[in-house]
């Protein structure tokens, strides 16, 4: 059985940044369990999915547009320490939920200087390209439940 949409897709990966850093994995021995076609992977990794089989390898690198978005400065702001009220021991690296014009946005302190704090908006991913080493471990269709919640249920995916 080969990758479509609304099959049920296990892969064994390791993710890249350019400097061969590795960003992150499947868990050591489990794979990733996904529902092909419903957004839950990232847009440039389902495509270079799409018709692989159970056994396949394949190397691909992604460019930002098609993993986490080019980085746009202007989600960088620099706000007052004094405005992040109710948060303890303010450091580079923190994940914060900022209000900003467009709602609330999931951003990391990047900077501190003095009492000023610099908030990046952008994923921390983005900007980068994405190098996947990837193993497709199963390939199943995908249950009725399963098509209706776009996710997939049972012992590797999502539980209720
Ligand atoms: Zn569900």
């Amino acid at each position: 059985m080969s990758i479509a949409a609304n099959q049920v897709v296990s892969i064994h990966y390791t993710l890249k940044g350019d400097d061969g850093e590795v960003i992150d994995s499947s868990a050591a021995g489990e794979p990733l369990t996904y529902l092909h076609g419903h957004g839950n992977l990232i847009p440039g990794l389902e495509r270079e999915l799409l018709g692989k089989s159970s056994g396949d390898k394949l190397q691909v690198k992604i460019a930002p547009a098609d993993g986490y978005g080019e980085y746009d400065p202007q989600l960088v702001q620099r706000v007052p320490r004094r405005s992040l009220k109710g948060i303890a021991n303010v450091r580079v690296g923190m994940r914060l939920q900022a209000q900003t014009a467009q709602g609330s946005r999931a951003v990391t302190v990047t900077h501190i200087t003095g009492d000023m704090v610099t908030l990046d908006g952008n994923h921390p991913l983005a900007g980068q390209h994405l190098n996947f080493d990837v193993e497709v471990a199963a390939v199943r269709p995908a249950t009725e439940d399963e098509l209706s919640h776009g996710h997939v249920h049972g012992p590797d995916g999502h539980h209720h």
